[in-house]
């Protein structure tokens, strides 16, 4: 088992389950599940509330992204934590995401390992895994404590994304060597960056948004909080969607600032006896982002209401309801939550995530071609591709 991230922590405890397996597990820092530590502010968003395959992004086919995440249903993965781990999980209504009810993300991390010491299975940390060779008797591991054969081999190494946390990609490295399809890696779930000056300075600044993307059949949408950072922007909204600009570095991103559509921002300017525009914009929208916008459609905030020209009105509703977002690049892998990309998912079997050409290797995790958006639907994959791999492994 190489990487004791969310997947192989998962994996090793469901390969530890298999009558007479001998289980070692290999990580390159030297504690683990480094990702889940800062997932969700720290606070770690374990699961979503409900399991949403379509939400998914994969070059991959849907069809079997959608079976190999729900093979494992969300009642039992919550019970799995609740009942098996002994770590109660509190929903919050509001945002539909589960988080330990501790608050804390260290003891979702500490739950698993200890649930993997116990389990029998073998731990060594600060132990990167430098290669593996297909051998007769199975596969060789190629670690920094020597050479160690094993009859299966789980890769859970994760992706490229946040590497501090040790992802470097090794995996994908491999799966390429061995010849497998893998997608090539880009970052997701990453902030935009903006070269305006205007827009730096509303930093800090949030409101809940209807980003798109695209037309027709590729058309894309997030709703969600959308933040102003100092070099650009984030924001579940923001996140969600950056896929798209990162992998077509001149699509348009239209915002929509309130949901509200033109028509209804028509009525409310046309009607007569209201106050200034401005103070209209500022029951909806906070007074800094009211200002940008009034600059921008070059529109005097102070005009009363009545007052505005048709023309005028126009181009300020355009800015409400179909605001062109001047992205002019992104945070990268460096700051991605997760890589999007990976090993095709038909280069495994679906239920057993076992390589389809070469017997004895399994993948689980972000290692392999797909992502969720925010919400707890990355750890949802990683827990149920995870117990897959583990499951399947321990068969042999
Ligand atoms: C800041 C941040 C916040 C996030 N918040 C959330 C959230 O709240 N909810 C959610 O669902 N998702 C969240 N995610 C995404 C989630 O953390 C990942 O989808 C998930 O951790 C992927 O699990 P994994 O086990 O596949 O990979 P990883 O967690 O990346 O684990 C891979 C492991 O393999 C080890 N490794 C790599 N190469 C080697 C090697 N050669 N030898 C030995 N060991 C190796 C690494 O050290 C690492 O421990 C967040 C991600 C980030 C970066």
């Amino acid at each position: 088992m190489i990487g004791a991230g969310a997947a192989g922590l998962m994996a090793t405890l469901h390969a530890a389950e298999g009558p007479g397996t001998e289980v070692h597990l290999f990580e390159s820092t030297r504690d683990g599940g480094r990702k889940i530590l800062i997932s969700g502010g720290g606070r770690c968003n374990v699961l979503p509330e409900t399991l949403q395959p379509e939400r998914y992004i994969s070059d991959s086919s849907p069809n079997t992204l959608r079976r190999m995440l729900c093979a494992w249903p969300l009642e039992e993965q919550r019970a799995f934590f609740e009942e098996r781990l002994g770590l109660p999980l509190a929903l919050e209504t509001e945002t539909h995401k589960y988080f330990p009810r501790s608050g804390r993300a260290r003891d979702l991390r500490d739950a698993l390992v200890d649930a993997v010491r116990r389990s029998g299975a073998k731990l060594h940390f600060d132990t990167p895994v430098n290669g593996l060779d297909a051998t007769d008797a199975g596969w060789t591991l190629h670690t920094a404590e020597g050479f160690f054969g094993a009859h299966a081999v789980i890769v859970a190494t994760g992706g490229l994304s946040f590497p501090k946390t040790g992802s470097d990609g090794s995996g994908l490295g491999w799966a390429k060597t061995l010849g497998l399809e893998v997608v090539p890696p880009y970052a997701a779930l990453t902030p935009l960056t903006t070269d305006r000056k205007s827009h730096h300075r509303l930093a800090g600044l949030s409101v809940t948004v209807r980003l798109s993307v695209g037309c027709g059949p590729s058309k894309e949408e997030s709703c969600g909080g959308f933040l102003f950072t100092h070099r650009g922007y984030s924001g579940p909204s923001v996140l969600d969607i950056s896929h798209r600009p990162v992998r077509d570095p001149h699509i348009d991103l239209r915002v929509n600032w309130t949901g509200r559509d033109e028509a209804w921002w028509e009525d409310l300017l046309c009607a007569r006896a209201r106050p200034s525009v401005g103070a209209v914009l500022r029951e909806r929208l906070p007074s800094r982002l009211v200002r940008l916008l009034c600059e921008e459609s070059a529109c005097d905030a102070g005009t009363p209401t009545a007052e505005l020209r048709r023309n005028d009105r126009r181009r300020l509703v355009s800015h409400l309801c179909d605001y062109r977002l001047p992205w002019s690049g992104h945070e990268g892998l460096a700051r991605a939550e997760v890589t999007g990309g990976g090993i095709r998912l038909s280069e495994v079997d679906r239920r057993s995530l076992e390589s389809k050409g070469h017997a004895g290797l399994f993948f689980c995790g972000e290692v392999l071609d797909a992502f969720g958006p925010i919400g707890g639907h990355n750890f949802a994959w990683a827990w149920s591709t995870g117990r897959s791999a583990g499951r399947g492994a321990a068969r042999l």
